[in-house]
């Protein structure tokens, strides 16, 4: 059974003007390596650790400033939430279709709340705590093309053009702003679309990228924004020390106008100082060492790397299912070939480069879990292809071949084809991206012997279901297992209403 909405009822749990406050056991274990009678042993304690949450109610009203909104995905976004808005429907050769959220883990997905007579009860998993309905989104943005919404529709070849048609009157009058344009950093092959560009020196960039969001704040009225990369896949910038490698001489190269510096780095560096959260939805190192310990000592969101829409996100179930079935995967051969924009700023070395180092760690967390399998070190083959290919346009091809080894020196080889609109993957994840990102703000809690409530760390590992390379704090774990990245996500907001993890156990039934 599925119902819309529920209310907890806890000791644990209040309810006040504007906060719901929940008291919140969190079990998990303490591990020593102890001498014990001459010999070394794993010793390990479970412990509970008391956390409080704290979660503003009131939601804010958003704007969400694009980084490539005139790309395939910044339109199909907008238009995607406009026609959910208007409530539009289009006539496809099949049916009449309605607008919808399909694809978005906040809008289109469910989570179990309980049994009642027998019967699982599920709700809509945005029914957990009060966010941001898309609808209600303000969307602006950059470009370094300076063609409007409607007609980067029409160019990006993703709706039908029934649905187009209905599109374009809201579309049309949207234009982005002048984008941080630097040709080092993306395939020359972009030149051609660089029209709409901000002069003067980085400095002066990020200067005029701070007031872009301010003018957007005051312009659209929106209490909060969040301002998420869509643009091209830039290469990797040099790490270099004294020039990005702390916060004061990221700063400092910026005075000078270092020429290693990215346009991502850029807009990240202006967000950080205006305190907007900064999400990098591409693959390319934006979040050089320099800016993180900016954001850290800012406090300021940061969140990324790289969308997990297709490919790698198979890969992370898959792989997870495998090694967690016992069985060794020895050799993952994943081909791409896809014919927009994307696929051609990716046919150069440079920029398929970054592609392929966030693509290449997926499997790490999941191959270090079983060392059953694993000698220490060991890893599967893993390689990734990419390929540009214009007739495919937005619908991209992944082919990938796991071969893994099985009882008894058994071969098992499982094939995959997936034929999809990039873009109607990625656009619902970057709506969970600037949702939750939103939500984890309002958000502040404790664990016990701690004096003050704080928020989650600026580097933003809750939203890591959602991108191919969590970027963690220094120093911490990196999860890619799919399940366990929802699990953890789910488990957090469940924690703020006062709800215990899904542990499956079902034991009532037992
Ligand atoms: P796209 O080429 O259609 O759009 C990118 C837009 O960014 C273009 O309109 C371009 O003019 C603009 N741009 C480039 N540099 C800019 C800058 N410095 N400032 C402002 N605008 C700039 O690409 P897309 O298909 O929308 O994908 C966008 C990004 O998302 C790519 O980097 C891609 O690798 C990444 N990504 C996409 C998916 C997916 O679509 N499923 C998955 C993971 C990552």
């Amino acid at each position: 059974m599925f119902i819309e909405s529920f209310k907890v009822e806890s000791p644990n749990v209040t309810y006040t003007e504007g906060e719901i406050h929940s008291v919140y056991n969190y079990e998990t274990t303490e591990l020593v390596h102890e001498n014990r009678k001459g010999t070394y042993q794993w010793i390990v304690k479970p412990k509970t650790v008391k956390y409080e949450f704290k979660t503003q109610t009131h939601v804010p009203k958003l704007g969400v400033m694009l980084v490539g909104w005139g790309g395939n995905n910044g339109s199909s976004l907008t238009g995607g939430v406009i026609a959910n808005r208007e409530g539009i429907s289009w006539a496809t050769k099949d049916k009449v279709q309605q607008a919808n959220y399909f694809g978005s883990l906040t809008q289109a997905s469910s989570i179990r709340v309980g049994s009642f007579n027998g019967e699982e009860i599920y709700a809509p998993f945005k029914s957990l705590l009060p966010m941001v309905n898309p609808d209600d989104i303000v969307f602006g943005g950059w470009d370094i093309s300076d063609m409007n919404l409607a007609d980067a529709m029409a160019r990006a070849k993703v709706f039908d053009i029934d649905l187009q048609k209905q599109l374009r009157p809201y579309m049309e009058s949207m234009v982005p702003l002048p984008g941080i344009y630097l040709p080092d950093f993306i395939a020359a092959n972009q030149g051609s679309r660089a029209n709409n560009v901000i002069k003067g020196t980085k400095k002066e960039q990020v200067e005029r990228v701070i007031n872009d969001i301010r003018e957007f704040k005051e312009k659209n009225k929106v209490d909060r924004v969040v301002v998420l990369w869509t643009a091209n896949t830039e290469r990797y910038s040099n790490v270099i020390g004294g020039l990005n490698d702390t916060m004061e001489n990221l700063l400092a190269s910026l005075d000078r106008n270092e020429a290693e510096i990215s346009p991502s780095t850029l807009y990240a560096i202006a967000c950080v100082l205006e305190n907007v959260p900064f999400i990098n939805g591409s693959p390319q190192n934006t979040f050089v060492p320099g800016l993180i310990d900016l954001a850290i000592e800012k406090n300021s969101l940061i969140g990324g790397d790289d969308f997990k829409s297709g490919q790698t996100k198979m890969k992370s179930v898959l792989v997870d299912f495998l090694v967690g079935a016992g069985i060794k995967p020895t050799s993952i051969v994943s081909y791409n070939h896809l014919g927009n924009n994307d696929g051609m700023n990716l046919s150069a070395p440079q920029t398929f480069r970054s592609k392929e180092i966030s693509k290449s760690n997926v499997v790490d967390d999941m191959v270090a879990s079983n060392s059953i399998l694993y000698e220490p070190g060991e890893h599967p083959d893993h390689v990734v292809v990419i390929k540009y290919v214009p007739y495919v346009g937005d619908s991209k091809r992944a082919m990938d071949e796991y071969t893994s080894e099985i009882f008894m020196g058994g071969t098992n080889t499982i094939v995959l084809h997936n034929t999809c609109e990039d873009s109607l993957l990625a656009a619902p994840i970057i709506l969970d991206l600037v949702l939750l990102a939103e939500l984890s703000a309002r958000i502040q809690f404790k664990a016990e012997g701690e004096g003050k409530f704080h928020s989650f760390h600026p580097v933003a590992t809750i939203l890591s279901y959602l991108t191919k390379a969590p970027l963690v704090p220094p120093g911490t774990p990196v999860v890619n297992a799919l399940s366990k990245q929802r699990a953890m996500l789910e488990n957090i907001l469940r924690g703020c209403v006062g709800l215990a993890p899904e542990n499956n156990m079902i034991l009532e039934y037992k």
